[in-house]
């Protein structure tokens, strides 16, 4: 039955037998939340645990599973009072709907309201008969708000705008209105609902190899159902800002007219699209919306209604009006989304945020701003060392994925690139100021140990040489002990423990050496970097004892540490700045 869960390409998605699924994962729902609902009484249903109700509407949505939090993931107080739970992406049956619509029948009638999508038309349609037949009144709003599947809107697909839809009828019949009114007002909700759809990849169903369908690298499906329906059209991949002018522009003018300028906006992710990048996403689409004159009015960024595990996302506005408004922000209860009764704690929120709280915090310089010429030697040597670590990005980010979390190539690159601009930037050409400046600036950028130990590094280098009147093999020396100190002191590692600490190590007992036999800086600086670069191999050897890899004990045996590596391939690089320099100088 549970077999070992795995989601890597070309095997079985096998966390769950498909046979059971639909049984298995409502049996966690309610486990989890049996605070708010549990089972319909045999059936494949989840129901409100204050439901029935008696004199009150009850709200029934239902569908295939898939979509979760669509339809058992919104059942409870101020929304729906049951969902009926068909297989993956097909509709439940009409037998499972009229028991699970039984259940809840509070004597007020009972509302259906589910996507546009045959099976279910014909299943819900059956059970309705059934429930008339028995004296048990209802009626169907059915959602329709796909705008890329159909031109008439009745003959659209239901999405996201499945939640408005249900969102409404459910906080109606919660205020008491009687069945006619709430299927008017959840009609009323459906006909100003519209939605448009992006997908980046497929989805996997339980038990299945391969992914129902698959994108193209390099390219987004626009149009998109929820079910792996084809797109309207494939575009060529575009980045979060051209993503919401797409979304945006789709939609504008599919709106309906009317309404006070408010709209209630969801960017709803497909299943397994970052928040993060949904967030990036939005920040485009509510400038866009404010644009064009309309005010984003309480904009869900989440996964509402989802496709198993594609990545996509979608877009839906609902140009409202003060009964639709109303509604949709009454307080609910239920899963996956709860709303408190308005603002009891946090006071009346704004409609539109200041601006000032909207704005990106102040970058850094760009690196393609700055002067190349500009900064000194030590912006020169930086410069080498950036182009040395962004040429072994991929293979130090593969270093670091061994045993720890594979993000080194990518944070030193930044870091790097950060420290050069701030070099450049620094309005001199003194190597001491220089390097505190670009130390600065690389733990600020890089984050992460290593930036923090990096810029420490460069900082410590910098404050030294700051303070001699001339930078001889020395002051080089004095200044790498004090920094390998430093280094020491907020990181912990010591030589053999398989860090940067064992090449910054090699590098400064070769400083030292050449220093007591009165070597040139040029010399001395290839001789440190070639024993960075041999103490750097032989962390190969080692076993991690310090930072993230040290959890994983020996896995990290056998290759190299990534922090050695990028310090011995900057400190090579550098060295032919540093020769070249002072060749000139003679
Ligand atoms: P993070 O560990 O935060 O993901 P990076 O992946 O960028 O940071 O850097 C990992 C490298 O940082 C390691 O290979 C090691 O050389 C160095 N490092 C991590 N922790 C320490 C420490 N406590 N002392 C010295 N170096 C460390
Ligand atoms: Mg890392």
């Amino acid at each position: 039955m549970t077999t070992i869960p795995t989601s890597r390409p070309g095997e079985p998605r096998t966390l769950c037998d498909p046979a059971t699924f639909k049984t298995r994962w409502v049996d966690g729902l309610v486990a989890a939340y049996g605070r708010t609902v549990r089972r319909a009484p045999d059936a494949h249903g989840v129901i409100a645990r204050h439901a029935p109700t008696a004199g009150k509407v009850a709200v029934v949505i239902g569908g295939g599973c898939g979509h979760y939090p669509a339809f058992a993931g919104l059942v409870g107080p101020g929304f729906a009072d049951a969902a009926v739970v068909g297989d993956v992406f097909t509709s439940p049956s009409a037998e499972q709907v009229y028991r699970t619509a039984a259940a809840v029948d509070g004597g007020a009638g009972v509302l259906f309201s589910y996507g546009n999508y045959a099976g279910d038309v014909m299943h819900f349609g059956l059970a309705a008969s059934r429930l008339a037949a028995e004296g048990i009144d209802s009626r169907t709003v059915i959602v329709t708000d796909d705008v890329a599947s159909a031109t008439r809107v009745a003959d659209r697909r239901g999405v996201a705008g499945d939640f408005v839809v249900f969102k409404v009828a459910g906080a109606a019949a919660d205020r008491g209105d009687d069945l006619a009114t709430v299927a008017e007002l959840a009609e009323h909700a459906n006909a100003r609902t519209r939605t448009f759809g992006v997908a980046f990849d497929g989805c996997t169903l339980p038990g299945q190899t391969e992914p129902l369908f698959t994108v193209d690298r390099g390219a987004v499906e626009l149009g998109l159902g929820i079910h792996g329906e084809p797109g309207m059209r494939s575009a060529e991949a575009m980045d979060a800002h051209e993503l919401a002018d797409v979304l945006v522009d789709q939609l504008l003018p599919e709106l309906p007219d009317g309404g006070d300028g408010r709209v209630a906006v969801i960017l709803n992710g497909l299943g397994s699209t970052a928040y993060e990048d949904l967030f990036v996403t939005y920040s485009r689409v509510h400038a866009r919306l404010l644009d064009a004159g309309l005010q984003p009015h309480r904009p869900e960024v989440g996964e509402l209604v989802t496709s198993m595990d594609m990545a996509g996302l979608s877009l839906t506005l609902v140009p409202l009006d003060d009964p639709l408004a109303e509604l949709y922000d009454a307080p609910c209860e239920t899963p996956a989304f709860r709303l408190s009764a308005g603002g009891t704690l946090l006071g009346s929120a704004p409609d539109t945020v200041p601006e000032a709280e909207r704005r990106s915090p102040s970058v850094a310089p760009d690196l393609a701003d700055t002067d190349p010429g500009a900064g000194g030697v030590a912006a020169a040597a930086l410069t080498a060392a950036l182009e040395a670590v962004t040429d072994a990005e991929d293979e130090l980010g593969r270093l670091d994925a061994v045993a720890a979390d594979g993000d080194h190539g990518q944070g030193i690159v930044r870091g790097m690139r950060a420290a050069v601009a701030a070099a450049r930037s620094s309005g001199t050409t003194e190597v001491g100021t220089a390097l505190l400046a670009a130390g600065t600036a690389l733990a600020d950028a890089a984050g992460g140990a290593s930036g923090a130990l990096f810029g420490l590094l460069l900082t410590e280098t910098g404050r030294r040489l700051r303070e001699v009147p001339e930078i001889d093999t020395g002051a080089l020396a004095a200044a790498f002990a004090a920094a390998q100190d430093a280094v020491t002191e907020l990181g912990g590692a010591r030589p053999g423990d398989k860090t940067m600490v064992d090449a910054l190590d090699a590098a400064t007992g070769a400083l030292r050496a050449a220093a007591d036999r009165s070597a040139g800086v040029a010399a001395a600086w290839r001789e440190a970097a070639d024993a960075a670069g041999e103490a750097a191999r032989g962390t190969a050897d080692l076993t991690p004892s310090v930072g993230r890899a040290a959890r994983l004990g020996d896995r990290g045996r056998g290759s190299p540490d990534p922090g050695a590596t990028s310090l011995a391939l900057m400190l090579d690089a550098a060295a032919t700045v540093i020769s070249e320099r002072c060749e000139e100088e003679r």
